[in-house]
């Protein structure tokens, strides 16, 4: 089997069409959400993600706010400028690109934002809020990797879905996104026994790893559904997904390629998000 690509790339593009189009109507009244996005020091990879996101918040018509802060920037600037943009009603989405520096508390930052401006999703309330069923901005990533199977029509009730992380950010969320959407759902991680057993019995993968083409073909069940979460980059400077694509391309029915799959979905659910917390 010979596996279709999930064009994530051009899902996204419509996304971000029709959020525009909302947003063209919004303006009529003068009014048209905000996001501010907030980058501590000079991370290349960070710089790279606020640039896309900068650059699509444009393009969708919000007004956008990104505050460029120092390397040495201290906790209590930080908190002071969460605090100013909590205030703020011209914005509606506050995003802090992550990693944050070493010396500043990153928990204490996430935690500081408010709950109905937290676009990222981050927040304990927010995670909370998922988990219990209640309504909620949820994280951008496993957003998208749920829009994206939604996209090709896969109905993912009673489905055995194996997820391959349990991040906060990642593993945990979407875990939790495809038990609503009535998924049968198993989390692997470092610790896990016999990933490839778990995998062999998978009708949906989620790779959320960080480890290069680490999920082979030989580990995936004829005809499965595979969403690439990982973003590495080798030594050669190629970008490279948590799964090997070509070997999986094989036995998957359909497949996300990285780049171009999950990657410009987060930003399309960023959009998203941030147009719900202006619209609540
Ligand atoms: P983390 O490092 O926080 O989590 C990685 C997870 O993978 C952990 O739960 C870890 O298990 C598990 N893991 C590590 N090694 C193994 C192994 N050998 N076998 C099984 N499980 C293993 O990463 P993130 O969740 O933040 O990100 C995962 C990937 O997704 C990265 O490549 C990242 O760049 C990418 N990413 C992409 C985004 C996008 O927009 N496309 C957004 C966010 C992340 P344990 O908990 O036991 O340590």
């Amino acid at each position: 089997m010979t596996a279709k690509v999930i064009d994530g790339k051009e899902i996204a593009k419509k996304l971000r069409e029709s959020i525009k189009v909302e947003v063209d109507k919004l303006k009529v009244n003068g009014k048209v959400p905000g996001l501010a996005v907030i980058l501590v020091g000079i991370d290349p990879a960070s710089q790279v993600y606020v640039g896309h996101k900068e650059k699509a918040c444009k393009e969708a018509g919000f007004h956008s706010e990104v505050y460029k802060l120092a390397e040495n920037t201290s906790q209590e600037e930080l908190l002071s400028l969460i605090d100013k943009l909590n205030n703020d009603p011209n914005i509606h989405g506050i995003l802090v690109q992550l990693p944050l520096p070493k010396h500043l508390d990153e928990k204490e930052v996430i935690n500081r934002i408010s709950f109905n401006k937290d676009v990222d999703g981050f927040h304990p309330l927010s995670a909370g809020a998922l988990f219990v069923g209640e309504k909620s901005l949820v994280p951008c990533t496993p957003k998208g990797c749920i829009q994206l199977i939604k996209e090709i029509g896969y109905d993912l009730k009673g489905k055995k879905a194996v997820v391959v992380g349990r991040s906060n950010i990642v593993g945990k969320p979407v875990s939790i996104l495809l038990l609503n959407e009535n998924a049968t759902v198993t989390i692997c991680h470092s610790r896990t026994k016999d990933l490839k057993a778990e995998l062999l019995e998978a009708d949906v993968v989620v790779a959320a790893i960080g480890r290069p083409n680490f999920v082979t073909g030989d580990m995936i069940k004829p005809g499965a559904v595979v969403i690439d979460v990982g973003i590495n980059r080798l030594d050669n400077g190629k970008l490279v997904g948590d799964v090997e694509f070509e070997s999986a391309a094989e036995k998957a029915s359909w497949i996300t390629p990285v780049p171009g799959g999950v990657g410009p979905m987060t930003i399309a659910m960023l959009m998203q998000n941030t147009l719900e917390a202006f619209k609540s």
